[in-house]
């Protein structure tokens, strides 16, 4: 990497030039960090947001998943089973899903090297479990924090080979120029954070061969949300230089704690607590789900089901399926204005309108699922203390005890299944940038769960094979560079003073536009 200065507005601005320029620093950017160094691509850089920001090193759930190729005991499987299972989605793209397919045993073993605490058996037998949408035992999980081990070995890994690491620099801008009617990138416009008050307000160039984008899902569109507060996500730099998207509208939804942010899913429902809703000061409670419910078998089985039926699933709201609770949770939320609660404390009651809970009213699945798990017994709180303790320790630590009041919760946005478009080497309509991660569309509207971890690595190892083999030409002389993005830089360059001027109307919008479009989205974004 090299660096130099060009005068582009009132200030010479810094330009580093390298031939691979990675932005973001999650589970997936920093998987084609390691892999570029393993196919010999030295001259890199990584420019991000907030070292140790993002989903991947934040979020978690009860056991967050891992999907691959099942690897273990006597599971039959192969990479054109698990290719045919990922399509069976819907949109997905079939070469995508046959490259995330074969591409899965590599990525995951190369996880388990830099020593991501998959758990194994004493012969050596990663065995798997089903997850949502898998007909295999293709789930693997290190734990409630499967990403953030992820995060911590990738990263200990690029720290080792000395990569050039440009925290708190968000990229405000992808560069191109034209080349024979195809756009090109060509570098990056940067916002360096810790040095807005410099002559150059900050601003950054990055003259680079190729851009590989690992910005994560586009979380900072919704207000309620499960992504950790952290994570903004970038897609729209990408789409403003005329990247296609691809299932952009394919987000997933799910009930999730609002003070803390956490999915309230696996044992939080399988113990089936009291969903109730009060006025915003918290007065006239209800068991609002008792009026939607034929009876307490199926409410209570519903709530268990939830459990491993996660993700808000259409096809699951028919005949008081788990999804229903969904619904109704955003109805009375959002269209009433009210709150909503689990109440741990007590069991569910009919109040007058169904029968009381009890264990002999639950359906086959969920009453043997308690029965083998020992829990055919007392509240809800006792049955999560007896079937997964740390769940109530996590809430404790973020200063929030079950065991003593209600957990607020709300239905939020989780992953986007769609993003960037790519083709088989990650590589989006934009040439010479790649796409990496949730910011990828790779996924179809349904995703067997752990696909998104998968995918991430899968497509890092893509790109870097790619760059390494067809995109090592040097990047363009500096000033040439200069002379290419000029136009552009100054447009932003005039636009961010715009927006600090507080005699130009309109400035201070920006704060409140994102407001407006958060609040929309978490309205109206899933209808
Ligand atoms: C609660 C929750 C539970 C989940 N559970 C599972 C699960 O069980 N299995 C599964 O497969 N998936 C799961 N997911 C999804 C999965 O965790 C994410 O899709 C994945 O971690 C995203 O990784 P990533 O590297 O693409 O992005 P991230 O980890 O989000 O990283 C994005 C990076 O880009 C940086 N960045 C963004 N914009 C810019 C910019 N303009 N300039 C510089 N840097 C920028 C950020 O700071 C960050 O470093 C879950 C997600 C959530 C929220």
């Amino acid at each position: 990497m090299q660096k130099s200065h060009v005068q582009i507005g009132q200030s010479p601005l810094p330009v580093y030039t390298v031939n691979t320029l990675i932005v973001g620093s999650g589970a997936a950017a920093l998987g084609a960090a390691v892999n570029l160094l393993r196919q010999g691509v030295t001259d890199l850089a990584i420019v991000t947001e907030q070292w140790g920001g993002g989903t991947s090193n934040n979020a978690g759930s009860d056991k967050q998943t891992y999907y691959k190729l099942s690897l273990a005991g006597d599971v039959p499987d192969s990479p054109y089973q698990m290719a045919r299972d990922l399509f069976a989605g819907g949109c997905m793209h079939g070469d995508l899903a046959l490259c995330e397919a074969q591409g899965s045993p590599q990525a995951f073993f190369n996880l388990v090297s830099l020593g991501v605490p998959f758990p194994h058996d004493r012969y050596g037998g990663y065995v798997g479990y089903k997850t949502d949408h898998d007909p295999r035992q293709r789930a693997t999980s290190a734990g409630p924090r499967t990403s953030h081990f992820m995060f911590e070995r990738l990263a200990a890994e690029v720290q080792k080979h000395n990569v050039p690491i440009f925290d708190a620099h968000d990229v405000v801008a992808l560069l191109t120029e034209e080349q024979e009617g195809e756009t090109r990138v060509v570098g990056a416009l940067a916002l360096d954070k810790s040095n807005l008050n410099a002559p150059t307000r900050g601003f950054v160039l990055f003259n680079a061969t190729n851009v590989v984008l690992g910005t994560g899902g586009p979380a900072a569109i919704y207000k309620t949300s499960v992504y950790p507060e952290s994570q903004t996500g970038s897609t729209g730099m990408a789409l403003e230089i005329g990247a296609v998207g691809n299932n952009l509208t394919e987000s997933q939804y799910g009930l999730a704690s609002i003070k803390f942010r956490w999915n309230v899913s696996g044992t939080y429902q399988q113990v089936i607590p009291r969903y109730i809703s009060t006025a915003p000061d918290g007065s006239d409670e209800r068991e609002f789900l008792n009026d939607y419910f034929p009876s307490m078998s199926k409410l209570a089985t519903a709530i268990f089901l939830k459990g491993y039926q996660w993700p808000f699933d259409p096809r699951k709201v028919r005949n008081y399926g788990s999804s229903l609770t969904d619904i109704l949770v955003y109805q009375e939320t959002v269209l009433r204005g009210r709150r909503v609660f689990l109440d741990f404390r007590r069991n569910p009651s009919g109040a007058g309108k169904l029968e009381d809970f009890s264990f002999d009213l639950l359906e086959k699945e969920a009453y043997e699922y308690l029965e083998k798990s020992g829990a055919l017994f007392g509240t809800p709180i006792e049955r999560l203390a007896k079937m997964n303790q740390p769940a109530i320790d996590l809430y404790k630590d973020h200063g929030i005890d079950i065991t003593q009041e209600p957990l607020e919760i709300a239905v939020c946005a989780q992953h986007n299944n769609g993003g960037l478009r790519v083709n088989i080497w990650w590589e989006t309509s934009v040439k010479h940038l790649f796409a990496v991660g949730e910011v990828a569309g790779t996924h179809g509207v349904y995703r067997p769960g752990g696909a998104s971890l998968n995918a991430g690595q899968v497509g890092g190892a893509r790109a870097a094979l790619f760059i390494a083999k067809r995109y090592q030409s040097h990047p363009v002389p500096v000033q040439k560079f200069a002379e290419l993005v000029r136009a552009q830089v100054s447009a932003k360059l005039h636009l961010a003073e715009e927006m600090i001027d507080p005699a130009v109307e309109g400035a201070a919008a920006v704060w409140r536009l994102r407001d407006e479009l958060q609040e929309r989205m978490s309205s109206a974004g899933a209808v």
